[in-house]
């Protein structure tokens, strides 16, 4: 049997496990060993599985792999973020990225949730390439887990801001949830899934009853701009928008994170900062303000400016005088190709 047919166990839930094991004329347990040794071990190869004699390790050998995802390339910024573009089974491409801050212990993975994006945010990478397919809950599971056995580095934080829309294959993203919280050990609260703005999607993820954090991709306050820079919106206004997101705060009593990307003469005015102050007035919000990062315009993407420093801070002053809590992304990764999208068409179409 060749790699690519057999099973990959990475990214697998518990109860997969065991039934591959009984499958293979295995004992149950022999799944919870194999859990084990994927989730708390990180273990790359089935010789690393000590535990088990070596005729059950050449019978997973020739029935299984660990790796779903292949590493096809691997950037890393002088400030220590990873950037990995992973091969899919199907021969498609996906990104994740690990981030640490230096004033924090914790590392945080930013996954992908779908191959392409049907959203279309002209300011993405991602939307040029369109949709192509929704990822598995094992691919999810297994790009953090892949970051986690390259880097040998435990994640404490997980946010879905990688490429594709996660409302948009929602159910595959829950599972996916649930396996990292049961499997890795990443609580609810360490997790983020961030939506341009799928109405339906967050109130299916309202229902799930998961602690997690709702990341709303605002970008814009008004539906004029909004319907240009996040074509979605023409189906899903700007009110509409707000009033799920009360519905989600309501239902989970987590606080929205509200993010907003400055592109400089199209959403930084002190008009829209002020229409953005009070637009999330009455919601239970923190605001985070995005400088623009610039893509390359060989990408396809519109090209857009990244406003100066000054109106940065103006931009944020005027924003929080509500008294909500307003931050200015703390940047990673800026001299690799770090913005969601890059690397892959970079990759695919070539440096
Ligand atoms: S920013 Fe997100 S939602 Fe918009 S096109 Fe890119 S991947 Fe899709």
């Amino acid at each position: 049997m060749s790699d690519s047919e057999k099973k990959a166990l990475s990214g697998l839930t518990l109860d997969q496990l065991v039934e591959f094991a009984t499958e293979s004329g295995l004992p149950a347990f022999r799944g919870k060993q194999l859990h084990s040794w994927i989730y708390a071990k990180y273990a790359r190869t089935f010789d690393e599985m000590t535990d088990l004699s070596l005729e059950v390790r050449e019978l997973l050998k020739s029935k299984a792999t660990i790796q779903l995802l292949k590493l096809a390339h691997l950037e890393v910024s002088r400030d220590g973020t990873r950037k990995y573009l992973f091969e899919l089974p199907d021969g498609k491409f996906v990104e994740s990225v690990l981030m640490s801050f230096d004033d924090r212990p914790s590392l945080s993975a930013c996954v992908s949730s779908q191959v392409g994006c049907a959203v279309g945010c002209t300011f993405c990478a991602t939307g040029f390439l369109g949709f192509k397919r929704n990822l598995s809950p094992q691919e999810i599971v297994d790009q953090v887990m892949s970051v986690q056995r390259e880097s040998g580095q435990r994640i404490s934080n997980i946010v879905y801001m990688g490429q594709g829309e996660p409302l948009l294959n929602v159910d595959n993203v829950v599972h996916s949830i649930r396996t990292l919280m049961a499997s890795v050990g990443i609580g609810a609260r360490h997790i983020t899934v961030s939506t341009s703005g799928i109405i339906a999607g967050i109130r299916a993820l309202s229902r799930e009853g998961l602690q997690i954090t709702l990341a709303l991709s605002l970008h814009a306050p008004d539906d004029a701009t909004r319907d240009v820079i996040v074509p979605i919106n023409k189906k899903f206004s700007v009110a509409e928008l707000i009033d799920a997101t009360h519905e989600y705060y309501e239902a989970t009593g987590r606080r929205i994170t509200v993010e907003y990307v400055l592109l400089a003469g199209v959403t930084d005015s002190p008009e829209q900062a002020r229409e953005l102050a009070e637009l999330v007035r009455n919601l239970h919000c923190n605001v985070n303000l995005i400088p623009y990062n610039p893509t390359r315009a060989e990408d396809g993407v519109v090209t857009y400016a990244r406003p100066s420093l000054d109106a940065q801070h103006r931009f944020r002053k005027i924003a929080e005088s509500t008294g909500k809590t307003v931050t200015i992304r703390l940047e990673r990764g800026t001299d690799i190709n770090a913005a969601c999208g890059q690397l892959h068409n970079s990759y695919v179409a070539g440096p």
